[in-house]
């Protein structure tokens, strides 16, 4: 089926070069990355040589000042490839965009270009030991003190925890009983800082080679130009970039759905038992036919999601419903793939393995399915 999504000759002659490059520069080195729990810094680097980070991005600052059409291109890759622990939408897409959008002149100047080359690593740090879906009660604080702000407390669950040079990090500025609305504040911490420290890789089921970690704040002292937009705004800042966020992840579910479908079919038509191709069977041609009927559904949802974005409407409640449905669905197209690969799909020299564990985590991080379930019934009017 075509897609609805009007890719120019552009986009699909970069497509086809970013997918040599993935192939050129992870080639089969995935599962050692998967080993160490983290990829190497050298990656991001030819990321940005090559001008696949931040493609959006104002030529002033370095960037290629292209549509948003080549981020989506570079998230589908990536999924498609199963190097779902390579971070870089979670760089290019979620992070970036609260400097590139909050920052004044004078701080996307400062940052930006590293962001663009692949010097400069982003996180964003929201979540806490008891603050995760219920974000606005954050216990992070930033207090004011003369050219500085002091920020304490602690995070957890950050992805790119270890290789970040940059962290967006959200902290109470206003009084624990003011509303959120007006009391949080997002600040930009420097690798090096003092009083900014990191804990070890949290081991996790997937996403095995991102270096997902804690993030500790300990009388960490930052100039006071590393505030972002206006204090009190952060909460509000968080919500503005939502649609976005959550869209990436929708979009990572739908390619990976794809990707793990696609080679399932292969491998049905391959493998035989009882003298026979499996995909001969009844059971395995009305599974296939059912999953083929979910991702196709899962796409016309995305790509009219994906039209709107680029047109800038907002579509807040419909990106909600794409995050629940489309990563529900991914999840389970994910397991029943696996059914078909047999002992197979459970060993890690199958990629399908990969396709399974990572689908886990996308009905969870970036709002979970039932709090996109309770926004979307809040916007119904429930
Ligand atoms: C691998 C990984 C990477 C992550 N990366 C980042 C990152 O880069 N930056 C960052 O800030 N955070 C990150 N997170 C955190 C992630 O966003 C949170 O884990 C997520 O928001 C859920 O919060 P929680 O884990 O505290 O679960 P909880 O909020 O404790 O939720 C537990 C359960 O309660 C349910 N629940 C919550 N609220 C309601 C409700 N109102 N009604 C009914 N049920 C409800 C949830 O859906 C869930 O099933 C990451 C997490 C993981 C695991």
């Amino acid at each position: 089926m075509d897609r609805t999504v009007q890719f120019s000759e552009g986009h699909v002659i970069f497509r086809e070069s970013f997918r040599r490059f993935l192939a050129k520069e992870i080639g089969d080195r995935y599962p050692e990355w998967e080993k160490a729990g983290i990829v190497p810094r050298e990656i991001w680097k030819k990321f940005g040589d090559n001008g696949y980070l931040l493609p959006w991005a104002d030529e002033k600052y370095g960037g290629a000042g292209a549509d948003w059409l080549y981020s989506v291109i570079i998230i589908e890759e990536i999924a498609r490839y199963g190097a779902s622990g390579l971070f870089v939408p979670l760089h290019n897409d979620v992070v970036a965009p609260y400097i590139y959008t909050y920052g004044t002149e004078e701080q996307r100047q400062r940052w930006i270009p590293g962001c663009v080359t692949g010097d400069t690593i982003l996180a964003v740090a929201m979540t806490e030991p008891e603050a995760g879906s219920d974000l606005a009660s954050i216990k992070t604080t930033a207090k004011r003190d003369g050219d500085s702000w002091v920020l304490n407390g602690q995070k957890t669950f950050i992805s790119n925890g270890h290789l970040s040079d940059l962290v967006v990090v959200a902290a109470r500025t206003g009084a624990a009983d003011t509303p959120p609305a007006q009391s949080m504040s997002l600040f930009v911490v420097e690798r090096g800082t003092p009083g900014f420290s990191r804990g070890e890789l949290i081991k996790k089921i997937g996403l095995k080679a991102q270096d997902t970690a804690e993030l500790f704040f300990d009388d960490c002292r930052i100039p006071a130009s590393n505030l972002l937009g206006v204090e009190g705004q952060g909460f509000i800042y968080l919500m503005q970039k939502l649609q976005q966020e959550r869209l990436v992840c929708a979009l990572a579910s739908q390619a990976a759905a794809e990707r793990g479908l696609e080679l399932t079919v292969e491998y049905v038509k391959e493998r035989k038992l009882f003298n026979k191709p499996l995909s001969k069977f009844q059971n395995t041609q009305f599974l296939i036919a059912d999953l083929a009927s979910q991702v196709t559904a899962g796409r016309c949802f995305i790509d009219g999601l994906i039209n709107n974005h680029v047109a800038g409407r907002d579509v807040t409640m419909e990106t909600c419903m794409a995050k629940y449905w489309v990563c529900e669905m991914a999840m389970h197209v994910a397991d029943r793939c696996l059914q078909l690969f047999g002992g197979y799909g459970y060993c890690t020299e199958y990629i399908i393995s990969r396709f399974f564990v990572d689908a886990r985590i996308q009905t969870i991080y970036a709002g979970t399915s039932e709090v996109m379930k309770l926004i979307v019934s809040r916007y119904m009017g429930l």
